[in-house]
């Protein structure tokens, strides 16, 4: 049977590796931000290019912790994706601030920089006819919402358009983080993934570029300051010494055995990435006679992580007709995203309806990933595309 993900094909090259770390690990017993960690953290921040780097528990308590290093709460709005996974949208309600959606880029799935400048002039003066914003109910901090923030997400491992958002959040005073829980490994015009924005996240997630065997993030930024502000952040708010709190904060870190695991896995993912590249281009020569499909645009100057390989089918009609091939022949498939964060029940008090992001909205009913990682072979790619041909 093909795997959507192929775990156990990794492990079996670097099982070795890995038992080797984890013992280190059992004997000096510091499974709480043990050297491994302080390790990870210094390796990542190189590869990345970023001056600093703070591990903690998840990709979510990633974003949670860069938002919470930046006071945001009440009254604040933080401009993002509805095309996203949940995490992206629910840390900002999580701290009482409110999620402003911007729809996406038809090609990349990310972040419209088009539509940025008229969001943040719709905030001012509330205007819902250029821009659709959420509705509150009663009793919630009456309009405007100050616009303090802009969360860009790496769709599928590919850089959002940081060129150009980056002068618009300069211009009106955002902060921006990069949510690079997809594309840690990824490039854009010579910068990394996770070098982009004030703070940018990543997760550890199994199934991520970089993934451990269990829950993981990091918070990357060049901000000697916004550094120490997540370290304390992440360990309850911890002042200079152990039992002095100076904010409130999170049990956010870590484990020594996830950056032990990661350590090795590092070891690997420069040839990794190598090798998705690879069954990338494999897919778009085999995918290519398959009509009424788009396989992957990865702008000019960007080189993707390849979380995912996403397809684009005709119509909602079309995809359910493919998905049903892929099944029929033992292929395994996800949709990503099947509903726009702004239709999800639980961000219902936001008042969004159906319509207010069109381009999303017509994604999510036509897109679909296929397998994709570093070990997917020839044969089972073209397993893939002669399923897709039938
Ligand atoms: C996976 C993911 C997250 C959350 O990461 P976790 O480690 O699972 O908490 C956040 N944003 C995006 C875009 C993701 O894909």
């Amino acid at each position: 049977m093909m795997q959507f993900i192929d775990l156990a094909a990794q492990q079996r090259r670097i099982r070795d590796k890995i038992l080797a770390n984890i013992e280190k690990t059992l004997d000096h017993c510091q499974f709480i931000l043990g050297p491994e960690v302080g390790q990870l953290e210094h390796r990542l921040a190189e590869f990345v290019g970023a001056r600093h780097a703070v591990s903690c528990s998840s990709g979510t308590d990633a974003l949670l912790m860069a938002l919470m290093a930046h006071g945001i709460g009440p009254g604040d709005a933080v401009v993002t994706t509805p095309f996203t996974f949940i995490a992206t949208a629910e840390v900002v309600s999580l701290l009482g601030a409110t999620p402003v959606f911007v729809d996406i880029e038809p090609e990349t799935f990310a972040i419209d920089p088009n539509r940025l400048e008229q969001v943040v002039l719709s905030l001012a003066r509330p205007d819902r006819a250029k821009h659709p914003l959420p509705r509150l109910p009663a009793g919630h901090p009456s309009p405007p919402l100050k616009p303090r923030a802009l969360i860009a997400v790496d769709m599928f491992g590919i850089p959002a358009d940081y060129a150009r958002i980056e002068p618009i959040c300069e211009a009106n005073g955002l902060i921006l983080i990069e949510d690079a829980a997809q594309s840690f490994g990824a490039e854009s015009h010579g910068r990394k993934a996770g070098a982009f924005g004030d703070v940018a996240c990543t997760s550890f997630f199994p199934s991520k570029p970089l993934g451990g065997y269990g829950d993981g993030g990091m918070c990357f930024t060049d901000n000697a300051q916004v550094a120490e502000v997540l370290h304390s952040v992440k360990v309850h708010g911890q002042g200079a010494t152990r039992y002095e709190h100076v904010r409130l904060g999170l049990n956010g870190r870590l484990d020594t055995l996830q950056a032990a695991v990661l350590l090795a896995k590092m070891d690997i993912f420069s040839e990794e990435l190598e090798l998705r590249q690879t069954v990338a281009e494999r897919y778009a020569e085999l995918l290519e006679p398959v009509p009424g499909i788009r396989t992957p645009v990865v702008p000019r100057g960007m080189k993707s992580a390849w979380a995912q390989y996403s397809l684009v089918a005709e119509s909602a009609a079309h995809r359910t007709r493919l998905l049903e091939r892929l099944k029929r022949s033992g292929i395994p498939t996800v949709v990503y995203y099947p509903i726009p964060l702004h239709l999800q029940k639980a961000f219902s008090t936001l008042g969004y309806r159906k319509g207010d992001f069109p381009v999303c909205e017509d994604i999510s009913e036509r897109i679909f990933s296929l397998p994709m990682h570093p070990y997917l072979s020839f044969e089972e790619q073209h397993a893939v595309a002669a399923a897709l041909m039938i």
